[in-house]
């Protein structure tokens, strides 16, 4: 991988990266197509990171398609697949603890402990093979995003890397394309739309309700499906993720974990 790259680097080719964990679809795909807008050359890795899971369960159903994965980027005209192995990421255990002064402290980094750490171990060891001038990340994954950039500029600023984050691609019942969406057994789907309308129809009222009033409400809805469970509901500030006491336009984002049944589903909404 670095022998090609460092070619196409002399070539003087910008290059776009796409670091995913498989099960393709059409979210991930979104993010190819703008870096080959973008950039000479699109690589995307796909590799289930172990150290990113805080539950073995969720490691162990965690979707795997390879060949219908690489199918899909061919078709897309994605340049390099990088589908690297467990003791090449990891040769030895990885224990570096990176500290994001309090980003990973909330909403999913509360309730997946370690989650981030291990996300960051993992996008370190690929941005430093790859090195690419551009690397794509959805917001689908709010809280990444912020975590992302802070680690690209605080612990891998000399590789000079611009992050660049890309629209939620949702399915046409509004539910946030995922890997795990899959995983659901067809009651469980249908209920799973809930979440992004209850999303939906709160973002065009938002303004009828103070901040608190506003997560009860959202999480009172989506409860209200026996099949789903509200795992958390915050309303944060777009930059700190702290959670606010009042909304404004453009810096606040609405973030949700759900449960339908043992999948956990995750989603955003922007004031
Ligand atoms: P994953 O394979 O789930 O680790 O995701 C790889 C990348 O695709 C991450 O940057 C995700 O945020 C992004 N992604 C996943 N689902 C979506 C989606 N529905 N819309 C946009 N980006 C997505």
């Amino acid at each position: 991988m670095s022998v090609l790259l460092n070619d196409i680097r002399m070539n003087k080719k910008s290059t776009g990266f796409v670091p995913t964990m498989g099960a393709l679809h059409q979210g991930h795909i979104s993010l190819t197509e703008c870096s080959k807008l973008q950039n000479d050359i699109t690589i995307v890795s796909i590799f289930v990171n172990p150290t990113q899971f805080n539950n073995q369960e969720d490691l162990q159903n965690y979707p795997r398609s390879l060949t219908a994965d690489i199918e899909m980027l061919q078709r897309s005209n994605c340049d390099i697949v990088f589908t690297p192995e467990i003791d090449e990421m990891y040769p030895e255990n990885d224990r570096r603890i990176f500290d994001f002064k309090g980003l990973d402290k909330v909403m999913e980094g509360k309730y997946r402990k370690g989650h981030f750490n291990g996300v960051a171990q993992i996008v370190s060891v690929l941005f430093e093979i790859i090195q690419p001038t551009n690397a794509y990340f959805g917001k689908k994954d709010f809280q990444q995003v912020a975590i992302i950039k802070f680690l690209n500029k605080n612990y891998l600023n000399d590789l000079n890397i611009n992050i660049i984050s890309c629209d939620i691609i949702r399915e046409s019942d509004g539910l946030a394309m995922s890997s795990r969406n899959q995983l659901l057994t067809v009651e469980y789907r249908i209920a799973a739309k809930l979440i992004s309308e209850t999303l939906f129809k709160f973002q065009k009222n938002y303004n009828n309700f103070t901040v608190s009033r506003l997560k009860k409400n959202i999480e009172d809805e989506i409860n209200a499906n026996p099949l789903l469970e509200v795992e958390y509901i915050d309303i944060v500030d777009n930059d700190t993720l702290q959670s606010v006491d009042y909304i404004e336009t453009g810096r606040t984002t609405a973030c949700i974990a759900v449960f339908a049944g043992k999948i956990r589903l995750i989603d955003n909404i922007s004031f």
